[in-house]
């Protein structure tokens, strides 16, 4: 095969890729840490994940790089605007420039995405500005919806039906998209057919699962494992991880060293536990553990 010859994502099977990293989680003492401000993890020649340094900002976000043949995509850009303290954009170049290397192709792209605009996620937007053959779609509920076609009424209801969805082609690797609202009135859950990654920020990771709007997060969770039963979902990666490896017990907000994490991927099955969770919760407001999450709701 030419190098430049088309890749063809749809062949293999999903799942195959690498997950067995450890993940930088901080250390003892900020000052003294030696992790690299990104950590860049190849699941396969074609996809990336990042994580951002724990010292530089206490989030540590996950970010997902994708190949396609015509395109990449970048999903989220992290908690610090800074290239000085983050250099996302460096990273994200030496990274195309070496698939590019591998795979030459003419007129190549790069698309920034988000799973939703909290700020740990959208923080180095700007670092895109002006890059060529770049196109970002800001994370704001109106630029996002109009991107990928989601459209709702002015109360918010999803008037394209609770269950739209879209398709972002990256050449021969077709993303599905949908609105998922619960964590945030944004936010967006990606599926991507090469690896079976449900991608869905940060309304299921292995950690505290904050809900905005509970009666959308549940039929969001609703949907997530709906959508399980219909495609191969090997992995769902959420965008951070904290959670400690014993049960029900997470690390605080602001910890900058959390040495006991669980792996980053959840599985179908804890999806389906998260929905037990909706169920024994009930809509009640507060804090709510259980072995791999914890649900917390704002009181009214
Ligand atoms: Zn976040």
């Amino acid at each position: 095969m030419r190098a430049d010859a088309e890749i063809d994502f749809t062949v293999g099977d999903p799942g195959t890729g690498d997950l067995d990293v450890s993940w930088i989680h901080g250390s003892e003492s900020a000052k003294h840490n030696t992790d690299p401000d990104i950590q860049v993890h190849a699941y396969d020649e074609h996809t990336y994940i990042l994580r951002q340094n724990m010292a530089v900002n206490y989030e540590a976000p996950f970010m997902f790089l994708l190949f396609g043949n015509a395109r990449a995509v970048l999903i989220d850009t992290g908690a610090t605007a800074s290239a000085d303290f983050f250099p996302l954009r460096r990273v994200v170049d030496e990274l195309m420039d070496t698939w590019l290397a591998a795979h030459p192709r003419d007129g190549y792209r790069l698309l920034v995405l988000h799973t939703h605009p909290h700020g740990d996620h959208v923080a180095g937007d700007a670092q895109f500005a002006g890059r060529p053959g770049t196109v970002v779609v800001d994370a704001d509920r109106d630029s996002a919806w109009e991107f990928f076609g989601f459209t709702d009424d002015a109360d918010g209801n999803l008037t394209g039906g609770a269950d739209q969805s879209a398709r972002v082609d990256l050449g021969g690797r077709v993303l599905e998209c949908w609105p998922s609202p619960g964590h945030h009135d944004a936010a967006v859950t990606f599926y991507d057919p090469h690896t079976g990654f449900l991608l869905t920020g940060d309304t299921v990771y292995p950690g505290r699962l904050y809900i905005q709007d509970w009666p959308a997060f549940v039929s969001t969770i609703d949907r997530l494992i709906g959508f399980c039963s219909t495609r191969p979902v090997t992995h769902v990666l959420g965008c951070h991880i904290e959670m400690s490896r014993e049960p029900g017990v997470d690390y605080p907000i602001f910890t900058t060293y959390q040495p006991e994490e669980p792996p980053l991927q959840m599985t179908v099955e804890q999806l389906r536990e998260i929905r037990r969770a909706i169920d024994e919760v009930d809509g009640r407001p507060g804090r709510h553990p259980f072995p791999g999450f914890v649900l917390c709701l704002d009181g009214v």
